[in-house]
């Protein structure tokens, strides 16, 4: 069963996706070359600590960390470690919180100063697929049409669409009701309703979409050794459309002020 979520649901939503984007965005300025992911961990934890929260991952399914580090030919689920990020990765990072019950998840795929044109355009179009995934979240809509979205970018460029791991829903629980993969056909599975709320998250990979996972139980990797990006929002459904819960305040009084112009226009 989908839970639809009480406006007072969504007031508590809302707190927890503004406060898990904001650690994300802090993140993001902390991830340069001679960083090691297990930092980007500590301080993923101690922001969300801080701020009243409790990081999800940690202890989710037996999950030891913070938030999931995956490098390069790492799709999802990646061990922080010792590594140190170096010009030309790609570092994608997942992290969730939970605040007053609700969780919000959020993750994005950051470039190591300059990257190959090959990878810019992956993480652009894994970025765009989110987007138009979003976009389809439209009481009325169904859930098959965000994955028709997604799958139908992706196939224009070429890359391969991790089919094993899915969007899913969100609220009490990280992982919801329905599941939410990145392909699919449009009008088919659930009725997309007001009051649901989404984690969309396409797994774009440059090359195959077959994945294996490493022997520490966790890590999801490519099976052909090519870079994956992962781009991720919790999204809510409501009346007026998509509403993104994982933006900071700053990044919501943007996004309001692109809309008010596109509407002027
Ligand atoms: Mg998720």
């Amino acid at each position: 069963m989908i839970i639809a979520k009480s406006k007072s649901d969504l007031e508590k939503m809302r707190a927890v996706g503004e406060l898990i984007a904001g650690v994300r965005e802090a993140l993001r300025e902390m991830v340069q070359p001679g960083i090691s992911t297990l930092e980007l961990d500590a301080a993923a934890e101690k922001m969300i600590r801080d701020a009243g929260a409790y990081p999800t991952f940690l202890g989710y399914h037996g999950f030891p960390f913070s938030i999931c580090a995956s490098v390069n030919e790492a799709v999802v689920h990646g061990f922080p470690s010792e590594y140190e990020l170096k010009e030309g990765d790609i570092f994608s990072m997942d992290m969730g919180a939970t605040l007053e019950g609700f969780v919000g998840d959020t993750a994005t795929t950051v470039p190591l100063g300059e990257i190959t044109d090959e990878l810019k355009q992956l993480l652009k179009v894994t970025e765009e697929s989110l987007h138009l995934g979003i976009a389809e979240c439209w009481p009325g809509n169904r859930v098959g049409d965000i994955g028709w979205a997604v799958q139908t970018i992706a196939e224009k460029y070429g890359y391969g669409i991790v089919q094993g791991y899915t969007g899913h829903g969100i609220g009490r629980n990280m992982h919801e009701a329905p599941q939410i993969p990145n392909y699919g056909r449009r009008g088919t599975r659930e009725k997309i309703r007001s009051g649901f709320v989404f984690a969309i998250e396409p797994m774009l990979n440059l090359g195959t979409p077959e994945t294996r996972t490493l022997s520490d139980g966790w890590t999801v990797v490519t099976a052909d050794g090519k870079p994956s990006a992962h781009f991720e929002h919790t999204v809510a459904i409501t009346n007026e459309g998509p509403e993104i819960l994982t933006l900071t305040k700053e990044q919501k009084r943007k996004l309001k002020e692109t809309k008010g112009e596109s509407a002027s226009a």
